[in-house]
């Protein structure tokens, strides 16, 4: 039966954990607690074993040669594409561009449609919560056109704050770009508004969708966005390898972002004809193994269901808050209504450093920092950092209890 339709009804969290080896791993002499899935996740075998099984059969240039390996890696390679169409409900598979990720898929749209649309005294929205790879480039994108970047603020919940918002926009308003769920905070924000409102003024809309992709179906028809980026590497596929979607009137429009291989037609000594979409956006020899396992990926999570995947990790959150409520000192940064599974917090009187550092001795894996929201945390929240617990459907509820346990247990050290 096709990955697609064959649906587990529930997680069996022991059998689905034995596809992670990385689990068994022990730190300081326990098992590990993995909690910095929204760094990355942790990869299935199918997956691991896709990838050495495309060097060991298929390895191949792709769209070049006549030869059977390179027919069959072009194939896979497109079948990959086909998939991710399919998974995000694209129109067609020109739209879907292969990228080293997010951060790439980003960069490729500022410079390129970006240098295309924005001039001199106009306008791009993001917002205050924007991982550094969706607000460096538009920051570099305005200075070099003297154009002016705005924020959409953020309230003490973590929550975009929408009537500021709808006065933000005015008729030199060039693009909007928001992410779609916060990767320091968890927020999944109103998306489909931000986008329904933006294109009342006729405005185009990128969703940097990182931290969705893992977690939520994403149906670009239903969104109705202009561009959406994401990454392999956080939805259980390899790293340096990710997609940005675009819709095709824009894509067509848009100047190449690199030049070479692969994304001409032809070639004289005096002009170039560019390739057809998606090819004019890959230039080069792509990562043709990280793009076809990425359809594995995409097989591994469409096996698991969206829905099976939503409910476990809404458990792991409810247990977690249950138990951070319980502790006390605990300061959560990120308590919107519609939250994915993720926790940032700071306990009171101890720098996120310090924390983290201890955990990691009872195997516990958290991140602490600014986590690339360097202006969300510093200027708008005021912290020297937090700690981010986020969780995966594979974690389970011992795990959390450990969590909260070390915490008690840094507590008792510290303060
Ligand atoms: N946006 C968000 C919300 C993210 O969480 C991340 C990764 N932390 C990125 C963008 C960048 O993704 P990548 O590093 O895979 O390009």
């Amino acid at each position: 039966m096709d990955a697609h339709t064959s649906n587990i009804e529930s997680i069996d969290i022991t059998k689905i954990r034995e596809e992670f080896p990385i689990l068994l791993r022990k730190i300081s002499g326990q098992p590990i607690a993995y909690f910095d899935n929204a760094a990355t996740s942790q990869k299935p075998l199918s997956v691991i074993n896709a990838i050495s099984e495309y060097y060991e059969t298929i390895n191949s240039n792709v769209h070049r040669g006549i030869h059977t390996l390179s027919e069959e890696a072009t194939e896979a390679y497109e079948n990959s594409r086909e998939k991710v169409r399919r998974f995000i409900n694209a129109q067609s598979s020109g739209e879907i561009v292969f990228t080293k990720g997010t951060t790439d898929g980003i960069n490729l749209v500022a410079s390129s449609f970006g240098t295309n649309v924005v001039g001199e005294g106009d306008e791009v929205i993001i917002s205050e919560m924007e991982h550094h790879s969706n607000l460096v480039p538009w920051q570099n994108l305005c200075e070099s056109r003297r154009a002016k970047l705005k924020y959409i603020p953020v309230n003490d919940k973590g929550e975009l704050m929408m009537d500021e918002f709808r006065t933000m926009i005015n008729e030199k308003t060039k693009l909007i770009s928001v992410v779609y769920v916060s990767n320091s905070l968890g927020t999944v924000n109103p998306i489909s508004e931000i986008i329904e409102i933006a294109h009342s003024f006729n405005i185009p809309v990128l969703v940097d969708a990182a931290q969705a992709a893992p977690h939520m179906k994403i149906d670009v028809s239903t969104l109705d966005c202009d561009f959406l980026a994401f990454s392999g590497h956080k939805m259980y596929g390899p790293t340096g390898i990710g997609i940005l979607y675009g819709k095709e009137k824009h894509l067509e429009s848009m100047p190449p972002y690199q030049f070479g291989g692969e994304m001409i037609k032809s070639v004289t000594y005096d002009n170039t004809v560019f390739n057809v979409l998606p090819y004019k956006f890959e230039a080069g020899t792509p990562n043709i193994a990280g793009a076809i396992v990425l359809g594995t990926a995409v097989d591994f999570m469409e096996r698991l269901g969206h829905e099976n995947i939503h409910n476990r990790e809404m458990e792991l959150l409810a247990h977690a808050n249950k138990l951070f409520s319980e502790i006390g000192d605990i300061r959560i940064i990120g308590t919107a209504e519609n939250k994915t599974s993720l926790i940032s917090f700071i306990i009171n009187g101890i720098h996120p450093y310090d924390t983290g550092s201890i955990l990691d001795n009872f195997g516990i894996a958290v991140r602490t920092g600014f986590h690339c929201t360097q202006p969300l945390i510093e200027q708008r929240f005021k912290l020297p950092g937090t700690v981010r617990a986020s969780f995966a459907f594979y974690n389970t509820f011992e795990e959390i209890d450990r969590l909260a346990a070390g915490i008690r247990k840094v507590k008792s050290m510290l303060l």
